[in-house]
């Protein structure tokens, strides 16, 4: 394909991605297919000779569609958004288009200048405290881009024991690496995201996962209780992962609470994992939410949730970068430059070397919408969440399981976890709208979110509406 074509090619592309988005509502949500569908209907190899591209576009509609989840369908209540705008899916074209590898500031300079400025400009829109920021006057601190929350979780996690292990090396000069690795000891809630389980599996560290209270929330005094607990069995607690807007139910960890906790201990590093949540500080009276971080050596939110930007855009800020790349650090000749001194590089601030532009999404987005218009946007899925929330409290054969402060509401039918079950499988089945459960607080929950950029009043009433007629037919089946 050359210019002259792929320009054509591209045009059509956007008509078909403006189509596409413009008339999801005409298919539906899930895919009606068993897995192993997509083998039996693409040949076993890769063709010798180039095909045409209007036979390839025809294969997309015929044969990858029916296989696809549209996340972006306004009856996807699943999960926690997965963010989409044209402004972020036209970065994301030209980041391919430039096709840069940023590893390093010399390896790309826009790339790496652009990432660390709109960091900045996103840290400060959310109200992070001014050591997260790279270009504050004296501060120590940054922030870079992620593929992942959980990437954010892990690197954080390997930065907080490569210092813990430095200290207890420093202290036990003699003792072998292996034994003061065995004495790590990393703490979150039973609601925190899986991903700090998996991160402390690949750290070999052990984790000790804690009861919240009955607000799903992690407190101060349950915390250091163990942490007592286990320094008195001779363990070292270095790692607490804290969370503000859970995946189960989007509950709060008390940050103000935990924070002084953490630093009556020697060495403890406090990450704040606000994936999702995080972003909705943007607005000037969720503010509130983000008490304690000033205690936090590290934070992520993923604009890529609910941000109106593209997966992957996982943003982390630490307070203090020599911390964390002092963990990350390789350096050899060939990755080397003059400026190692002067700028920043990424590649020692997490796993991959190479770094697609992934700020230019961020930056088209900040720039496209203004504060102002994104902060309209969280506030349009709050009150939604709120008018859902109110339609489950009208109905007294349903309970609300969670505060809804922003754009995720749990419920459930009053009764058993089964009668739940059936419920959320029945109307998923229909792939009329979809959505995932829970655990809370031991029984079994349904999570409707707010996830479609331009979801309205009238989708949520569907649900809703959905949501009725699944159960009344099941209340009635079970009266039977
Ligand atoms: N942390 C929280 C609070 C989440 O809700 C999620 C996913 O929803 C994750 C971490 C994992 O996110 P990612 O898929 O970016 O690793």
């Amino acid at each position: 394909m050359d210019s002259h074509e792929f320009s054509i090619r591209g045009k059509e592309m956007i008509e078909y991605i403006c189509k596409y988005l413009d008339n999801l509502e005409s298919r539906r949500v899930t895919p009606s297919v068993e897995p192993g569908y997509l083998k039996n209907v693409l040949p076993d190899e890769a063709p010798d000779d180039a095909e045409d591209w209007d036979r390839i576009m025809a294969d997309v509609e015929q044969k990858i569609m029916p296989g696809v989840t549209h996340w972006q369908h306004p009856r996807f209540h699943a999960y926690f958004p997965s963010g989409n705008s044209f402004p972020s899916i036209l970065g994301d074209m030209l980041s391919a288009a430039i096709g840069c590898i940023g590893f390093s500031w010399a390896a790309a300079p826009a790339c790496t200048e652009l990432e660390t400025i709109v960091l900045d400009w996103f840290g400060k829109a959310i109200g992070l405290p001014d050591e997260f920021l790279a270009l504050k006057e004296g501060s120590k601190g940054g922030g870079v881009i992620q593929t992942s929350a959980s990437e954010c979780v892990l690197v954080c996690m390997l930065a907080a024991r490569a210092q813990a292990l430095k200290r207890l090396k420093h202290q036990h000069p003699f003792v072998e690496e292996g034994l003061l690795l065995s004495k790590l000891m990393a703490y979150c809630s039973k609601e925190a995201h899986s991903c700090v389980e998996k991160s402390a599996m690949i750290c070999f560290v052990k984790l000790r996962i804690l009861e919240p209270d009955e607000k799903s929330s992690l407190r101060g005094q349950h915390l250091l209780a163990a942490m007592e607990e286990d320094e008195a069995m001779g363990l070292i607690p270095f790692f607490v992962s804290t969370t503000l807007g859970t995946t189960g139910c989007c509950s709060f960890d008390n940050l103000q609470e935990i924070g002084p906790i953490c630093q009556k201990f020697p060495c403890v590093w406090l990450h704040v994992d606000a994936a999702y949540a995080g972003n909705a500080m943007i607005c000037p009276e969720l503010k509130y939410l983000l008490a304690g971080v000033e205690y936090a050596d590290s934070f992520n939110t993923n604009p890529n949730k609910w941000l109106l930007v593209n997966f992957d855009c996982s943003t982390m800020w630490v307070r203090d970068k020599i911390r964390l790349t002092s963990a990350l650090v390789v350096d050899p000749l060939y990755l080397q430059h003059g400026y190692t001194d002067s700028a920043i590089d990424y590649r020692h601030w997490g796993v991959p070397l190479s770094r697609r532009f992934r700020s230019l999404k961020l930056w088209f987005v900040l720039r496209s919408y203004g504060i102002k218009g994104i902060q309209n946007y969280i506030r349009h899925h709050i009150n939604l969440a709120k008018r859902f929330e109110s339609h489950v409290r009208k109905d007294r054969r349903f309970e609300v399981c969670n505060d809804v402060f922003l754009g995720l509401v749990c419920f459930r039918l009053k009764g058993s976890d089964e009668l739940n079950k059936k419920l959320l499988s029945n109307i998923n089945a229909s792939g009329k709208i979809h959505m995932v459960p829970a655990t809370v607080r031991e029984k079994y929950i349904i999570r409707f979110c707010v996830v479609a950029q331009n979801s309205t009043k009238d989708d949520i009433d569907y649900a809703w509406k959905v949501i009725i007629e699944f159960a009344e037919d099941l209340l009635e089946t079970q009266e039977l």
